[in-house]
């Protein structure tokens, strides 16, 4: 086979054949097709796209061109969440947790995070020791004994997914709908989940801008999923305005922390409940809407009773974390400048554009805008609007936290521009749009 006829089948709107995707990402990852024909595949699958098969084919390819976990001797059943990425998302420091709470072993891969969007092991590492890096023995003794592990990806999963997203992400070839599904759905099966439950972000902190966009990407991750004999869920949440009011790393794990407690911001209390309800209810093999709430309740439980927080000092631990952090996040990092920006106006609370909130975080210095650049876990942004709020000028709107006043002053004038306020009443947003079940 040559790479030039698969780039010129894919070039005329021809459907590929199992055999030339495998071929192609096999010779991709040894090294046998340089990255200028890859980069000119990837611009016509872009602009041909893939059917369903093509789309399946390319997945499995992907999760096949490194190890493949088999955790059915650990966990019988594994389950495992997704998130598509947004800003102030902390939903999987809250969720692992409270699942083990409730007798289900939990094993998750996360990643980093890249320009607004944030990500689990940045958050993770604002704890002093945690070590991300597990071999796959200490990653299948940990769950095993602890019933929970978070850490990041090995180094051998899917590693044409490393390599294509690499070169996507200079080739303008991100956004297309066969790409980022088969990327995402690789790197959840070569981690070896039976059961997923997909969080797909919808709105200006997403990826996916339309409810339409969303919709499509997760009914296609599902059905990919579902191809290859996993079990699937898929929900399509809000990510207009951040998720919770913490944005930067240990902000985070404070909020996080908080939730565990019992308290904390009730949207992030009412997004964890749901997607680790949904998760419980895969990992048992229970339908419907009745088990759906009966799990809401059970994780509910743990939260009122300590079992999770229990569950997630358990986590740090075992990972090597200062664990006097978790029983007193003030010893977390902190920022030295801690200023509020006051609401201008009174009125109601229109818009946050959760992408300005991330950016300003950025600004901060929370996050990165290339892979190599360090970041700083103390700084980071308190929100403290929701839409649909009604405001008096001179309340709370941000609090900031930063390690310079320069910095300082980039993240107050874009948060200053970051909400839109009106006179009469607003809607608030909901959590959820819909849910897909596969
Ligand atoms: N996340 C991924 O892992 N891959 C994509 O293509 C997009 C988001």
């Amino acid at each position: 086979m040559r790479a030039v006829d698969v780039i010129a089948n894919k070039r005329d709107g021809k459907e590929l054949t199992t055999e030339e995707i495998n071929w192609f990402i096999r010779a991709y990852t040894a090294g046998d097709v340089p990255d200028y024909q890859a980069a000119a595949w990837l611009m016509a699958v872009y602009l041909q796209s893939m059917n369903r098969r093509e789309t399946v084919d390319l997945t499995l390819a992907m999760a096949h061109s490194g190890e493949v976990l088999d955790l059915s001797d650990v966990l019988g059943y594994a389950v495992d969440k997704h998130s598509s990425g947004g800003v102030g998302d902390k939903t999987s420091l809250v969720v692992l947790p409270m699942v083990a709470a409730c007798g289900v072993p939990v094993a998750k891969m996360s990643g980093r995070g890249l320009g607004f969007s944030g990500g689990t092991l940045d958050k993770l590492e604002s704890i002093r020791g945690y070590r991300v890096e597990l071999s796959r023995e200490e990653f299948t003794a940990q769950v095993r004994n602890v019933g929970v592990v978070l850490c990041g990806q090995t180094a051998d999963l899917a590693p044409a997914d490393r390599l294509l997203y690499a070169l996507r992400d200079v080739t303008a070839t991100v956004s297309s709908l066969p790409l980022i599904a088969s990327s995402i759905m690789s790197k959840k099966i070569a981690a070896g989940a039976n059961g997923i439950v997909l969080d797909v972000k919808v709105g200006m902190g997403a990826f996916m801008r339309t409810v339409e966009e969303a919709k499509a990407l997760a009914q296609l991750m599902v059905e990919i999923g579902r191809d290859a004999g996993r079990e699937m869920v898929a929900l399509i949440s809000d990510m207009n305005q951040p998720l919770g009011q913490a944005v930067g790393n240990a902000l985070e794990v404070r909020e996080a922390i908080e939730t565990l407690r019992g308290g904390g911001p009730p949207d992030l209390r009412e997004h964890s409940l749901v997607v680790g309800a949904h998760m419980l209810c895969l990992a048992r093999h229970e339908r419907g809407e009745q088990a759906v709430m009966a799990a809401v309740a059970e994780l509910s439980q743990t939260l009122a009773n300590g079992q999770a927080l229990a569950k997630f000092r358990d986590l740090v631990r075992a990972q090597g974390g200062d664990v006097s952090q978790v029983d007193d996040p003030d010893l977390l990092p902190r920022a030295d400048l801690v200023e509020r920006i006051a609401v201008p106006q009174t009125g109601y609370v229109a818009q946050i554009s959760a992408r300005e909130v991330g950016l300003a975080a950025l600004d901060l210095g929370a996050g990165r805008e290339k892979k190599a650049d360090s970041i700083d876990h103390a700084v980071g942004v308190i929100s403290h609007l929701r839409v649909g709020d009604q405001v008096k000028a001179g309340d709370r709107a941000f609090t900031i936290h930063a390690n310079s006043r320069d910095r300082l002053e980039a993240a107050r004038q874009r948060l200053e521009r970051a909400v839109v306020y009106r006179e009469h009443a607003q809607p608030p947003l909901p959590l959820f749009y819909d849910l897909i079940i596969g």
